[in-house]
């Protein structure tokens, strides 16, 4: 089973409990089935990660880009949706 480190609290974990995002014409979008070229980088799917990830700018230098602000609030979006740690569940 391959593991990948988040970023953000640096853990490792099986790469299918993570969320790989990547980074496409300077753009970066979540790859939900860890398909897409590019650069990418893992965050683990709880609030907390995203938001430690978000707001450090660590996924700017992992991915060595520069998040625009629309770029940025779609991603901080999309991690409040998800549980906060200790709520995670893999499904
Ligand atoms: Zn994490």
């Amino acid at each position: 089973m391959p593991e990948r480190s988040c970023i953000a609290c640096r853990e490792k974990r099986p790469k299918v409990e993570l969320i790989r995002l990547v980074c496409n014409a300077s753009v970066v979008e979540i790859d939900p089935k860890g398909k897409k070229a590019g650069r990418g980088v893992y965050l683990c799917p709880t609030r907390e990660c995203w938001e430690t990830g978000l707001k450090s700018n660590r996924l700017e230098y992992a991915l060595r880009t520069k998040l625009t602000l629309e770029n940025r609030q779609s991603l901080l979006e999309y991690g409040r949706r998800l549980p906060e740690k200790g709520e995670c569940r893999v499904e």
